[in-house]
Formats: structure tokens, C-alpha cells, sequence
């Protein structure tokens, strides 16, 4: 079998029909082969060219090539949890309250199943890297963040694991019930060894680890700036959700006299190494803020439709130079791990906030690709040029839903009913071919639909 990981040293992926490059120069390419040798882009040239013999090509003939998209906000444990009944038509905070105890369930097995689910659907919708915010620790399960990298490894899609927390708990004035806060110096000694046993800081790197207080309303402002101290001691990144609904700036105002970046600053929380899910409640004067300290952003727009929470100010932030991503958000507030599907989203949601000269496909696509990849601190994804990693994603042109839109093939696959990506390359895998997984998930998606049921049986 063919799949991720299995040792191919060069790939050669003929004949693109177009490639939109991501490049700082807007570079786009018609009728273009890449080559790819050690997991970098090699090459870029037409399929006339005399190419070296490849140990294994891929046809993108009547292929849209694009960079390998970049997911910065997930929780993939929420595969779990779909479009379950019991919280949907709740805001945010409702809806935390009715799933957390269903997801003090969560051990190793089921979250090691929930990220294959997840990172396979990541990979079809053409996601060739993904962080995830795994902030649910039950106690004595304690090593889940290694589960879920093992899955990743699995998968072969590159991954960003960022060590979530909870220590607040209700009858300390948080949201979350006793049974899913920890003790914070066990939070930090279980960063600490997290990060010794799996980041690697080094380009082309296939796994990372950050760390990701949960909110500001599920831990305590003496963890935050802890985590903080660590992760700078450490040399990785911070992230954590921020400024998310109107009941969160509430409660900030209330308990601690201030907006969430104004806590978030007063706990060293701003400055390029850190990023923050959501900023839907962001002021004028925030987002110069933002853009003074390199803090990146990660707009997810079907969780802020879903959960009613409001709209980022997308075309602010990036006016004023702020580094904004794209997340799916966990999929218990999208319900599905489709990162192709948020680029449509981000330009709908754009057109309806700020007008529909606003924000084109394009502008959609460098928050899934450039703009992600800042959030993740990396200058070796992100875009298709030689040297770096041989991230692609190939979506075809030639279906039926792309019939009529023969003017832009950017503009065209966006807009249409194209969601799946014909194949989708990690590090110069083939993890996508023809529309299908080169690796074999059926087991963990059985498992999977096994585990979600008795959740769901014991819950109702
Ligand atoms: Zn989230």
C-alpha cells in the first residue's frame, strides 16, 4: 500500500492546470508540473521540461493546485459529539454546560479515534496541517495529547498539538464542573514533559506542541501567566480562545474589571509568539493592539454562525497588518472537519459584515494557507514556491459542480459546490488520491461510531 509515510523520495506532480502560488507576489501559474524531492518543493516548470524520474507522480491535470491548507483551531474529541441534540440551539455557554459532562467521558482510546476521524476528514477537504486545542482532561487520563499524536502520525498529516487546560471550575467562579479542572502545577509539569517528549522545533517539522490555557472563563488568571513564563521558557507558542461572545466579555468585565485583551495583556498574554481563536468582540483600539504585538488570529466563521456568537472583524484585522488564520473551530460547533468549506465561509461571512467587495477567494484563501501558517509561527508552509515543504493541495475542475464557472478557477472552486480535494500531499505524501485516504481508517472510524453511541446512549 501506498500512503502516508511509506518512503518515497521524490514525487512529481504533472501537468496542474492552474496553481495559485500564496506567494507574496500573488503568483499564479497555468499548465505547471512540481517536483518534490525529500519532502520540498524541488521545482516548478511546464510538463514540456525534461523532468528526472520521479518515484511516484501524481496526475493534476485538470487540477486547481493550491498550498496544502492550515487548520489553527480544533477540537478534535468533538468528532464525538455531532450534532448532538441536547445542546443545539444553545450559545456558548449553555452548550459548554450540557457537553462537558458528556465529555468527561474521554479517555485515550476514544480521543486517539476522534483524531483520526478528524484529521482523515481534514485531509479530504485538501488540510495538510492541523493544530488542535485539547483542553479536556479528566482526571487519571492523562496522556491524551500523546494519543492524538500518535493518530496524527498515523494519519500523516502535519500536526500542531497545543496542551489545553481547565482549573476553574464552577464553585470557583468558572464554568466547568469539578470532574474535567485539574491541579495547575500538574497542567505545567504535564506541558513541560509533553513538549520534551514530542516538539521539534526544526523546519519541516511534523509534529509541534504549544500550550493553550482553555478561556478565561475555565481557568485562572495565575495559570495564564504561568503558561506563559513556561511556553517562553520552553520556546513554543501559546494559544487559547479570546474574546469569543458577548457573555464572555461580560463576564470579564464583571470578575475582573477589564475586556478579555485587556486581561490577556496584563498576564503577558500578546506579542507574535501567541494566537487567539475567535476575537469576535474586538475593538478599534484592540485590534491596533494586535497589530502592534504580532498576536495572530484565528477567524472561525461556521462555529460563530452556529453558536450565534457574533462576526470577527476579519477585514479590520487585516487592514491594520494583523496575522488572521482559518479554523474549523471542535466539531461540535461546526460539525464537520472541512477546512475548504470555512474558506467559502470566510468570504461569505466577510461579504455580509463589510460588503461584498470586501473580500474575494482569494483574500479567503491566504487566511487558510499564509495567514495560517503565521498563526503557527512557521515560514515553511504556506505557500508553493521551491524550498518549501511540499505541502499541495489539488481540487479538480472538471466535476459537475465547476461546470459554467470557466472565467477563474480560483474564484470558480471557492464559489461552487467543490469540496472535496482530488488529492492532498503532506511533506511529498500522497495522503489523498482520487478523492480517497491512501491510509486504511476503517477500523478507527467503526471504533469511533461505537464509542459516540454509548456516549449518546448514557447521556439520554
Ligand atoms: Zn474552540
Amino acid at each position: 500500500m501506498t500512503g502516508p509515510g511509506s518512503p518515497h523520495r521524490s514525487l512529481l506532480v504533472r501537468s496542474a492546470e492552474h496553481v495559485w502560488c500564496g506567494d507574496a507576489a500573488g503568483t499564479e501559474l497555468a499548465g505547471v508540473s512540481i517536483l518534490c524531492v525529500d519532502g520540498r518543493i524541488d521545482r516548478i516548470g511546464v510538463p514540456a521540461e525534461d523532468w528526472p524520474k520521479a518515484d511516484r507522480e501524481v496526475d493534476a491535470s485538470g487540477c486547481l493546485v493550491v498550498p496544502g491548507l492550515i487548520n489553527t483551531h480544533h477540537h478534535l474529541y468533538q468528532t464525538l459529539t455531532r450534532a448532538f441534540s441536547p445542546a443545539l440551539g444553545c450559545d456558548l455557554f449553555g452548550w459548554l454546560k450540557v457537553l462537558y459532562p458528556v465529555w468527561s467521558r474521554l479517555d485515550e482510546e476514544s480521543a486517539y479515534v476522534s483524531a483520526r476521524v478528524g484529521l482523515a476528514e481534514l485531509l479530504l477537504s485538501g488540510c495538510t496541517t492541523s493544530s488542535d486545542h485539547l483542553y479536556v482532561h479528566p482526571r487519571g487520563h492523562a496522556d491524551l495529547i500523546a494519543a492524538e499524536i500518535r493518530a496524527a502520525r498515523e494519519t500523516g498529516i502535519r500536526f500542531h498539538a497545543t496542551r489545553g487546560s481547565m482549573s476553574l471550575s464552577e464553585k470557583d467562579g468558572g464554568l466547568p464542573p469539578d470532574d474535567v479542572v485539574e491541579d495547575e502545577d500538574q497542567i505545567l509539569a504535564d506541558s513541560e514533559r509533553l513538549v520534551a517528549a514530542f516538539h521539534d522545533p526544526e523546519p519541516g517539522a511534523m509534529v509541534r506542541v504549544g500550550l493553550a490555557p482553555c478561556s478565561p472563563f475555565s481557568v485562572t488568571p495565575d495559570l495564564m501567566r504561568r503558561s506563559a513564563e513556561l511556553a517562553r521558557r520552553l520556546g513554543v507558542r501559546l494559544h487559547t480562545h479570546l474574546a469569543e461572545t458577548k457573555s464572555e466579555l461580560d463576564y470579564c468585565r464583571e470578575r475582573f474589571g477589564e475586556t478579555p485583551y485587556e486581561l490577556a495583556g496584563r498576564l503577558d498574554w500578546l506579542g507574535p509568539d501567541v494566537w487567539f481563536a475567535h476575537a469576535v468582540w474586538t475593538s478599534q483600539l484592540e485590534i491596533g493592539m494586535l497589530a502592534r504585538t504580532g498576536t495572530g488570529i484565528t477567524h472561525c466563521p461556521t462555529s460563530n454562525m452556529i453558536l450565534g456568537s457574533g462576526m470577527c472583524p476579519v477585514t479590520d484585522l487585516l487592514a491594520e497588518g494583523v496575522p488572521v488564520g482559518l479554523g474549523c473551530d471542535g466539531s461540535a460547533s461546526n460539525d464537520a472537519s472541512d477546512l475548504w468549506q470555512e474558506v467559502r465561509q470566510a468570504m461569505l461571512l466577510a461579504h455580509l459584515r463589510s460588503g461584498a467587495d470586501a473580500f474575494s477567494s482569494r483574500d479567503a484563501l491566504r487566511l487558510a494557507t499564509n495567514g495560517s501558517a503565521a498563526c503557527l509561527g512557521r515560514d515553511d508552509i504556506g505557500s508553493i514556491e521551491p524550498g518549501k515543504r511540499a505541502d499541495l493541495a489539488c481540487y479538480p475542475l472538471d466535476g459537475l459542480s465547476m461546470a459554467g464557472a470557466a472565467l477563474d478557477p480560483v474564484e470558480g472552486v471557492v464559489r461552487t459546490g467543490v469540496r472535496r480535494a482530488a488529492h492532498t500531499i503532506v511533506d511529498g505524501h500522497v495522503a489523498v488520491e482520487d478523492g480517497r485516504l491512501t491510509a486504511d481508517h476503517s477500523a478507527a472510524i467503526a471504533r469511533h461510531r461505537a464509542i459516540a453511541r454509548e456516549w449518546a446512549e448514557a447521556t439520554s
